[in-house]
């Protein structure tokens, strides 16, 4: 019989694009969502599929299951900064109860939870690239703060659940992820620039543009969290694409594809904003045997082709 795995945020853009994956290799889904960010046009494809239930539900109220479940893939969060910005308060709870509610449902279910933390409980890193071990930099009254330590406190619950209780735990710190299914306006770089240079508009980089990210095409991360839901690896892992590279060299990459008449304007750097990020991936390569396998311009051109 197939097995059946439950994914929070399943509406969003790493949950949609995971509930297919998975129904292609033949899982039954349960989706929850409550549609905070996610728009039910990302799951529109497999809705009628029989092996795909969605409950429309917000995880901070308690989650009952009439069938059984072997796997959680908890993601469940406003994940973009312009989202946490206008939902802080509902952020921190997500992050929180509706984490222990997952939790519960986890032990309730003997099933194997992972949970998606982040690249932003290292918060504007002072070591680089970014290791497990690494404890971070973060402003607990900046901007952020209420997405870096609803996170920081969902490893923390998590990890206390795995000591004390005995689940099975897995936490995957994602580094940032693009593909499609984004929102074209979640106010993340690689959308919000498409979109501007679709459209011929300004492109707004923040601050000089010399900020890196490293940006992980989303088959990779989805191939990278499946692999770690099934390892027994109970502590945190970094899933990322470890290619660096500035904001500005990002832009450029996007204006070779697209053919633009776009200017660019250069705006004030949003507090906190992190200067450098990329992720060491040598604990995914040895424990998972995993590590990206998209380059960033094929990437980014798929993505364009969705957009
Ligand atoms: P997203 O906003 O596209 O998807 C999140 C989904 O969760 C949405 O469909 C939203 O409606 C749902 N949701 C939020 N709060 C909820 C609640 N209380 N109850 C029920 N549903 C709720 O974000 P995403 O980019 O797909 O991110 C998914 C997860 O991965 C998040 O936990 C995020 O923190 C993590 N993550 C993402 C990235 C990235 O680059 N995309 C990087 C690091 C971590
Ligand atoms: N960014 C930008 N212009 C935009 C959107 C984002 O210059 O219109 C910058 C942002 O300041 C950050 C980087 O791009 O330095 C990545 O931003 P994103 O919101 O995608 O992810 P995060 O900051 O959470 O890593």
């Amino acid at each position: 019989m197939a097995k059946t795995i439950l994914i929070t945020g399943c509406c969003g853009f790493i949950g949609s694009n995971l509930c297919r994956f998975l129904l292609k290799k033949n899982y039954k889904i349960i989706g929850i969502d409550n549609l905070i960010t996610g728009r039910e046009r990302n799951i529109e494809t497999f809705r009628s599929n029989k092996n795909f239930n969605f409950i429309m539900q917000d995880i901070c109220e308690p989650i009952e299951l009439k069938s059984s479940i072997e796997k959680i893939f908890h993601l469940a969060s406003p994940a973009s900064p312009k989202d946490y910005l206008n939902h802080p308060i509902k952020t921190l709870k997500t992050g929180s109860l509706g984490t222990e509610n997952v939790l519960e449902l986890g032990l309730k279910h003997s099933a194997v939870v992972l949970v998606a933390s982040t690249s932003e409980v290292y918060g504007d890193p002072l070591q680089h690239p970014q290791k497990e071990t690494y404890f971070g930099n973060v402003n607990t009254v900046g901007p952020r703060g209420v997405y870096d330590e609803a996170k920081r406190y969902l490893e923390a619950l998590t990890i206390a659940y795995y000591k004390k209780n005995k689940l099975d735990v897995r936490i995957a710190r994602i580094f940032n992820t693009y593909g499609p299914n984004m929102k074209r306006d979640d106010g993340r770089a690689i959308p919000t620039f498409i979109n501007q240079l679709i459209k011929n508009e300004d492109i707004t980089i923040y601050g000089d543009g010399s900020q890196t990210r490293s940006f992980c095409y989303i088959n990779d991360t989805l191939s990278g969290l499946y692999k770690l839901i099934n390892s027994n690896y109970n502590y945190p892992v970094n899933i990322g694409n470890d290619n660096e590279c500035s904001i500005n060299d990002l832009v450029e990459k996007l204006r070779n594809i697209i053919n633009s008449s776009s200017k660019t304007k250069y705006l004030k750097l949003p507090e906190n904003d992190p200067k450098i990020r990329k992720p060491d991936i040598t604990l995914a390569s040895e424990v998972l045997r995993w590590s990206p396998e998209v380059n960033l311009e094929d990437g980014l051109t798929k993505t364009i082709s969705y957009f």
